[in-house]
């Protein structure tokens, strides 16, 4: 397996020569040349693994340069129970049901921060170090977070020999517990960066590092952020394990034809490309519901075809701050689908798009669920509050409000007869005012998280400012 850039200047390059960067060498993002295609039997097989044994098996039809053995290894490692509150790694837990169809939440957020982000990270970090060891270099880890994949990716990266972690974070825009998860990390490796700003500011002054290819160079910077190749290989195989167990009490023949729908709460477009690959590859995935908040960008570009990104002026500090996102760093994948793989299209939309602001595919909106199952939804802090009580008072369970705005979509596309899977991106305990808000009590954290927020916490606080986070970086970045 190959791969190439959405905009068609990259020589085609395996697995592991992507693995540290995702964004191709000419600005576009790498895809797989050609997407894997497993058929109903092939998944049939697949239902007596365990979550490890399934992640092998699938990662290995994307990561070819990988020895099988390693890459067993690697996934037993990064998918060992002792890093997941479950033992089944990723439970589902029925929640009742909205138009006949039962409505249930895949458990995602069982990993060491609490989000659906660590079920990439672990398996990215085990991918890195691995990587790295064979090549003998370092990596300096550049990232951004609106809160959840800064955490998964220092628990995954924390102490790891060759690798340090830059993590830029909005300053005031995230959760006490958020905060104290990462800020908390004494480990030397790790470098915590609050800056003045919103996650999109954070996001481009990362870009701004990055684009410098001289200092990229100089500095071996890497990134595990959201088009990160690695993660999004990584996030299909939970859409394949919540397939399996949602179609297990099914007859044999019933299972032949089964469909499922999933429902997405999304920021960047990550978790939910991934599914969009899992049906491509051939997963029976009957609609794929991006769900969104009042940072509705995405919702309004899979309504209208209109893809316009907003900048940080507009964006909303909401109760799912982790979705407080205006600009969706993996959409230029889908839409690289959308344009029939097309590299010269994809290239003039994305010039279209930096010229204009803005691009319009209303053409192509009929396809974008005919062909490809996805519809969208937004919620308000209304709707998560209202959401996040109605599934207590009918099921006990509590839920986040990010799975909340998922919830909200998810009822309002249920089909009879199909099951809706919504994937649970992080547990209430991260976001205790709102469930407060809405049920009057929280989920006590988990016993070892529980004095975290304690802990003394080790932050650098910086100006929106290109150069000062260069230097910055530049002072302590790990030396070959
Ligand atoms: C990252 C995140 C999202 C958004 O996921 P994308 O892959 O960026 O679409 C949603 N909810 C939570 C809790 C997250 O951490």
């Amino acid at each position: 397996m190959k791969y190439i850039s959405t905009r068609g200047g990259m020589e085609p390059a395996p697995y592991s020569a992507v693995l540290l960067e995702g964004l191709a060498t000419d600005g576009g993002l790498v895809v797989p040349e050609t997407v894997p295609e497993v058929g109903a039997a092939q998944i049939e097989a697949w239902r007596e693994l365990d979550y490890a044994s399934l992640a092998t098996e699938i990662l290995s039809l994307y990561a070819t340069d990988i020895p099988r053995e390693d890459l067993e290894r690697m996934c037993r490692a990064a998918y060992s129970p002792e890093n997941f509150l479950a033992e089944e790694v990723v439970p589902l837990t029925p929640i009742g049901e909205a138009n006949g169809a039962p409505l249930s939440v895949v458990g995602l957020s069982e990993g060491p921060t609490l989000a659906f982000k660590d079920m990439a990270m672990q398996f990215l970090g085990q991918a890195l170090e691995h990587v790295l060891a064979k090549t003998d270099r370092t990596l300096n880890i550049v990232g951004a977070t609106s809160g959840d994949t800064g955490s998964a990716a220092e628990y995954a990266l924390r102490g790891k020999d060759g690798i340090a972690v830059f993590m830029l974070s909005p300053q005031g825009r995230m959760s006490a517990f958020q905060r104290a998860q990462m800020y908390s990390l004494t480990d030397e490796n790790i470098h915590n960066i609050a800056v003045e700003g919103v996650f999109d500011d954070c996001q481009n002054l990362m870009k701004a590092l990055f684009e410098d290819l001289e200092f990229k160079r100089a500095n071996h910077l890497g990134a595990v952020n959201s088009v990160n190749l690695g993660r999004v290989s990584a996030q299909i195989v939970y859409y394949f394990w919540a397939w399996l167990r949602a179609t297990d009490a099914l007859s044999e023949q019933d299972r032949a034809t089964a469909k499922v729908s999933f429902t997405v709460p999304s920021g960047n477009f990550g978790n939910i490309l991934s599914g969009h690959f899992a049906r491509a590859m051939g997963l029976p995935i009957h609609r794929l519901v991006l769900a969104t908040n009042e940072n509705n960008v995405l919702d309004e570009f899979f309504r209208t075809g209109v893809y316009k990104p907003r900048g940080a002026a507009e964006t909303y500090a909401t109760s799912s701050p982790s979705m407080d996102i205006s600009k969706a760093s993996n959409l230029e994948r889908f839409v690289f689908d959308l344009l029939g793989r097309d590299p010269e299209r994809l290239a003039a939309t994305w010039g279209e798009l930096a010229a204009e602001g803005q691009i319009d595919l209303s053409a192509e909106l009929p396809r974008f669920e005919r062909e490809f199952g996805i519809v969208s939804g937004t919620s308000s802090h209304a709707d998560r509050v209202a959401t996040i009580r109605s599934v207590h008072e009918t099921s006990g369970a509590v839920i986040d409000p990010h799975t909340a705005d998922g919830v909200k979509a998810a009822r309002e596309y249920a089909e009879a007869g199909v099951p809706m899977l919504v994937l649970e991106t992080a547990k209430p305990a991260k976001f205790p005012e709102i469930v407060v808000e809405a049920i009057g009590e929280t989920e006590p954290l988990p016993e070892h998280l529980a004095e975290l927020l304690d802990l003394p916490q080790r932050v650098v606080e910086m100006p929106d400012d290109a150069a000062a986070l260069r230097e910055y970086v530049a002072a302590r970045a790990l030396k070959p």
